[in-house]
């Protein structure tokens, strides 16, 4: 049992968003009570015994940021030599590709726990990844669900199955997704879920397409969609319809799907995406760094399509990408009053349907009955905060580096900074080992 108390609650629950001196209780791995005071009393019945104290210290007691789209594996680019790129196209030829086919299935591992380590000293607690290692396919998964399992982060994984290194690898990836899947589906922790990994239409024949569709029975896909113009082009030319327009006719867009990016889509497809259900995730930063377009994403908010936020490993601290959707927006409509409640609604909300939609429990939110994923946060507001200006307080104030504590399913994962049972050091020195062997074969 652990007592979470002295701080500002946001619970990012309705009935009660900001509970000041307020207290949440855990339970194993759940939330058993939120409320005001020290301590709740009398004690919820069935619970005895004295609980752990954490003292928020005055601090924000919320729950963990949830990165809804990224990729572990891009550690390894971080200060790594590549040939300048003209377009999109090229920065996956020049960089990501060379980097992913390089990667040896002992590199995984190493690869996912230097921006595991990072998300949760961010604040994130869950993060839903898509991963590649086109020589290093089998048992891929698992490698990183292990690193996750090492730090206590809670992740969703896939494979993306692509035609790029021919059919047979193709089938690897349809057959690692698949095994994951089944690993995971006997699980039932909610720890380590999965989705049926696609790179992006463009590297997919509908050979391949129809081969997953029949493996990925009720799991939903995780795919790139016109994240460039080149994405777009090549479906125009191979099969006279646009990226996202294939997707959906193939029948991969569904409740359980993330699009990712969705850049380059018209009005028809935006239609197409709002009536499958599909779940739309926004990478900024992403976007701006690789040239390719601003996301639509308040229209197709508008329009009725769940958008959720992601950093494409990009970076690990959702709070940059926050700020970055925040003002890119506004400098692309050349409105300042543009996109003011899009932003936190991605972020906060709609990254917790997301990844509720694709558990059995709940995380997101502070409540009774909710997996116990709990940051404590070394915020000091310099002005008054309530519930109506909440958002814009964590949009300026906010950092993901003044997590102070974590709670990953009940279990602290960093306390004042320090991760319990971790060798940090020792484990980015085999980061560090692994990258440069990398750099020089590839
Ligand atoms: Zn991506």
């Amino acid at each position: 049992m652990i007592l979470i108390h002295n701080g500002l609650v946001i619970t990012r629950d309705p009935a009660r968003p900001l509970i000041e001196g307020g207290a949440v209780l855990v339970e194993g791995n759940r939330i058993v009570w939120v409320g005001k005071g020290p301590e709740p009393e009398p004690f919820p019945a069935g619970l005895s015994g004295v609980p752990e104290r954490i003292d928020a210290g005055g601090g924000l007691v919320m729950p963990g940021f949830i990165n809804a789209h990224t990729h572990c594996y891009s550690t390894f680019a971080r200060g790594m030599a590549a040939k300048p790129a003209a377009g999109f196209e090229e920065v996956l030829r020049n960089l990501w590709w060379r980097l992913d086919k390089g990667l040896s299935p002992e590199d995984l591992y190493y690869s996912a726990v230097p921006p595991m380590i990072d998300s949760i000293r961010s604040g994130v607690t869950s993060i839903i990844d898509h991963h590649a290692s086109p020589f290093a396919v089998s048992g891929s998964l698992r490698a990183i669900a292990a690193a996750a399992a090492l730090l206590g982060l809670r992740c969703n994984l896939c494979y993306e199955v692509s035609d790029r290194d021919g059919e047979e690898i193709a089938l690897q990836g349809i057959r690692e997704n698949r095994d994951f899947a089944r690993e995971c589906g006997g699980r039932h922790d909610d720890m380590a879920g999965s989705l049926f990994g696609l790179h992006a239409q463009m590297t997919l024949s509908d050979r391949t397409l129809d081969r997953c569709l029949v493996e990925a029975g009720d799991t939903g896909f995780h795919v790139h969609a016109a994240e460039g113009t080149g994405d777009v082009n090549d479906a125009l030319a191979k099969y006279g319809m646009r990226a996202v327009e294939r997707l959906y006719r193939r029948g991969i867009l569904g409740p359980k799907t993330l699009a990712v990016h969705c850049v380059h889509v018209n009005r028809e497809e935006i239609a197409m995406l709002r009536e499958s259900g599909a779940l739309v995730i926004h990478n900024p930063q992403s976007n701006m760094a690789n040239a390719v377009g601003t996301c639509p994403a308040p229209e197709l908010m508008g329009r009725g399509v769940l958008v959720g936020l992601g950093s494409d490993g990009y970076t690990a601290d959702m709070t940059e990408s926050y700020k970055t959707a925040a003002i890119l927006h506004k400098h692309h409509a050349g409105n300042p009053s543009a996109a003011w409640a899009e932003p936190p609604k991605m972020f906060f909300e709609n990254n917790r349907i997301i990844m509720n939609r694709l558990m059995e429990g709940e995380t997101g939110i502070l409540r009774e009955g909710a997996y116990a994923d709990i940051i404590v946060v070394d915020y000091k507001p310099p002005t008054p905060l309530h519930a109506g200006n909440l958002d814009a307080q964590l949009l300026f104030g906010l950092s993901g580096r003044l997590t102070d504590t974590a709670l990953i399913n009940g279990r602290v994962v960093m306390r004042r900074r320090e991760l319990p049972g971790i060798d940090e050091e020792a484990l980015l020195a085999k980061s560090r080992e692994h990258a440069r062997a990398l750099w020089n074969r590839i």
